[in-house]
């Protein structure tokens, strides 16, 4: 346990938490929403600093990203709560459990997992996700910070409803986002989520501004957020306010937790793939084995870039152009996006690919 950042005394004498859009405003001795930071003696504490549910490492392409070191591997650390209560959440065994008493979490200090991480060969860092890392942000600031001094590259897997202080205090040190955009109305976020839009928008354009790797996920639910008007809406914001160079990955739902609606169908999702890619250049299936929607093309000239089969991930016709990363290139500002690659065939830049 660990004494929590972001929260403050109230004139009422209410103590509230500043860390995400819940405010919440627990008594002594209760939690907030998320279940896991908890007011103890005028404190609010976090519960979880230092307690891991799961460690694996993953291929990067699981979290999923496509577009940051694709190929590798990343020592990937979760915990317990979450601060939205999603009807269909796909993690719900650790998102949802009771933090007393769970036999199965472990206590792993920053050096112990950043040691991990170094020790593992082909390892490029560590990952925070499985359930919503802003749980634990206390430990994920210690444990990320320790990581980028030691040259490895990090990680986080959100949903994006934290608020802007701690987010920005946390962009130094985390090279890498992937963000949920689970709908684009509001309702959706209020029925299904216990939580609002707003403020997930306003974390992906806190992470556009600061120049970060972030990819977005939309898990695409039958009956929830199957509107093509609605999602059409959502790609025009995306590559509006994000840019055409966004990376998309649409989500094939399977029923878990509370909601029993049939799995998506594929055709529905090559509907809305079809769709993003009138507006955005790089948008992929997945929990789907459809052989479209997988592999990386040149935005240029539609070379084969990348080839993806299931975790497989091969480089095909991409070349590193080294030493410019985090150096803006002329070519490279025209596109307002990183990159570390070009295409072998037509030699252009590929805007936010990092290799
Ligand atoms: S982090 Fe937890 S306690 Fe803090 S406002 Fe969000 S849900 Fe409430």
């Amino acid at each position: 346990m660990k004494t929590a950042q972001f929260y403050h005394t109230r004139d009422d004498g209410k103590l509230e938490c500043l860390l995400c859009p819940h405010f919440c405003t627990p008594s002594e001795g209760k939690s907030g929403k998320c279940g896991v930071r908890r007011h103890i003696n005028g404190e609010m504490i976090s519960e979880t600093y230092q307690k891991v549910s799961a460690v694996h490492y993953d291929p990067i392409e699981k979290k999923p990203l496509y577009h940051f070191y694709p190929g590798s591997t990343i020592l990937s650390i979760g915990s317990i709560g979450c601060n939205l209560n999603c009807s269909f959440c796909q993690n719900c065994d650790i998102s949802t459990a009771d933090f007393s008493g769970s036999p199965w979490h472990k206590d792993y200090s920053a050096e112990e997992v950043v040691t991990m991480g170094i020790d593992y060969p082909g390892n490029i860092g560590i990952a925070f996700t499985y359930n919503e890392p802003t749980m634990s942000y206390e430990y994920i600031m210690e444990v990320s910070r320790l990581a980028s001094s030691m040259g490895m590259k990090t990680a986080m897997v959100s949903n994006g409803f934290i608020n802007p202080d701690p987010l920005i205090q946390l962009l130094p040190f985390i090279d890498a986002y992937n963000v949920d955009l689970k709908a684009f109305r509001d309702k959706f976020y209020i029925e299904n989520t216990d939580s609002r839009l707003a403020p997930v928008m306003e974390t992906l354009r806190i992470l556009k501004e600061a120049g970060k790797h972030f990819e977005i996920t939309n898990l695409v639910i039958p009956g929830l957020n199957d509107d093509p008007r609605i999602f059409s809406e959502m790609v025009d914001w995306i590559a509006g306010e994000l840019g055409e160079y966004t990376v998309l990955h649409l989500s094939r739902y399977f029923p878990h937790h509370k909601l029993t609606t049939k799995a998506t169908p594929t055709g529905l999702l090559q509907d809305f793939y079809n769709i993003a890619r009138k507006k955005l250049h790089y948008v992929y299936l997945g929990n789907m084995s459809l052989s479209e929607g997988q592999n990386t093309t040149c935005p240029n000239c539609g070379e084969l870039l990348i080839r993806r089969t299931g975790y497989n991930t091969k480089p095909v016709g991409v070349a590193s152009r080294n030493g410019i990363e985090n150096k803006i290139e002329n070519e490279v500002q025209q596109t307002d996006n990183k990159s570390t690659a070009k295409c072998k065939k037509c030699e252009t830049p590929i805007p936010n690919l990092l290799i």
